[in-house]
């Protein structure tokens, strides 16, 4: 519900009164590379880089490596500590595609498992949205129904229109956020209409779209034609950079590293794209480089449909960005033979 709006000029207070509270992490650009981080109490820079991060916020629940607990060697054992996440945070500039994305790895750490590590930071975190009115041409959000203005998923979303930000409250943490603040403003008839603008333009400037429509049923029928999947995994050389950025994958590693009978077991983020990936239990099953393609392929198009009934890709784009080679996942969904999975009724 539209309720307030808060002044350009007025953010750099709004956030600061909330982070006397708790922790405001902001998109933030840290060794030259964009993602979330605790906001220094100045900078806003953020606001106007339009466009979602490169790292993206399932750091802020899944972090590329945390500890999951410390240890130290004792006369009768070991002496273990795991660490505790208390603190309140609220994720400032979270966009569309990414409060999606958070809700689908919440079914995985939250749903079908209880993670600690991840539930711990979940549980005490707020997001506020932000649209994307100026969203990139690899963005592809609406053809996972996905609105880039709308989100269900996060507590306030924040729409720029112009020198105010409307405000959107959903939930009651939301409402609890703006009852802090003594610098929001009304909104008008005028900026009802104006929003009502920005949100149709907003839309309108996605223009990269790709036809999933059975998708999932059209991958089951391809799964064991070797060629079809060695010839569209050709050119990836495995880099695993598209599952690290993707919001929806979340595939981790864990190892103990110990010196001097002290130390601590560490999770950090893997991938399905590399060759040594579950190596450590027993050995990859995903030898060869086009079932590993396979795999991310059919995660995001055809398992996650299969158990939970949409999709694992938000059109967020950034696999498509960061390739080093321009692999395109809409290419090959968009490229699936039509007639694939339909005429076998499969
Ligand atoms: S980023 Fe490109 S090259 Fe690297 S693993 Fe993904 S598809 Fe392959
Ligand atoms: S598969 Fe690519 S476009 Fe889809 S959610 Fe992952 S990174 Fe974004």
């Amino acid at each position: 519900m539209i309720t307030k709006k808060v002044s350009k000029k007025d953010i750099r207070k709004l956030l600061g009164t909330w982070n006397q509270e708790c922790n405001v992490i902001v998109p933030s650009r840290v060794d030259g590379v964009v993602g979330m981080a605790a906001w220094d109490n100045q900078d806003i820079s953020f606001l106007d880089w339009y466009r979602n991060t490169v790292i993206p916020p399932k750091s802020c629940f899944l972090p590329k490596s945390e500890v999951m607990m410390s240890f130290k060697k004792n006369e009768n054992g070991y002496n273990l500590e795991v660490p505790t996440n208390e603190h309140w945070q609220v994720i400032f500039g979270v966009r569309p595609c990414d409060a999606r994305a958070n809700a689908i790895i919440d079914h995985v750490f939250a749903v079908t498992y209880d993670d600690y590590y991840y539930i711990s930071k979940r549980r005490n975190t707020l997001l506020v949205g932000l649209s994307c009115t100026n969203p990139y041409d690899s963005c592809f959000c609406t053809s996972s129904n996905i609105d880039p203005t709308e989100s269900e998923y996060v507590d306030l979303m924040f729409t720029d229109i112009g020198d105010d930000f409307v405000i959107e409250d959903f939930t009651g943490g939301g409402k609890a956020l703006l009852n802090m603040s003594n610098t929001l403003k009304k909104v008008t008839k005028a900026d009802i209409d104006k929003i009502k603008e920005v949100k149709a333009a907003s839309v309108s400037k996605i223009k990269k779209t790709v036809d999933t429509e059975n998708a999932d049923r059209k991958l089951g029928s391809l799964f064991n034609d070797t060629d079809y999947w060695e010839r569209i995994s050709a050119k990836c050389i495995s880099c695993g950079i598209c599952t690290f950025l993707c919001p929806t994958c979340f595939c981790f590693d864990i190892n103990d590293e110990m010196i001097r009978k002290q130390g601590a077991r560490y999770r950090g983020w893997d991938s399905c794209s590399f060759r040594s990936y579950t190596r450590m239990p027993m050995e990859n099953p995903r030898e060869e480089k086009w079932r590993r393609v396979r795999q991310r392929v059919c995660h995001k198009f055809e398992f996650f449909p299969m158990n939970l009934g949409i999709n694992a890709c938000v059109g967020c784009g950034r696999c498509i960005r960061s390739c080093p080679v321009n692999w395109d996942i809409t290419q090959v969904i968009a490229g699936l033979p039509a007639e694939a999975g339909i005429k076998s009724g499969k």
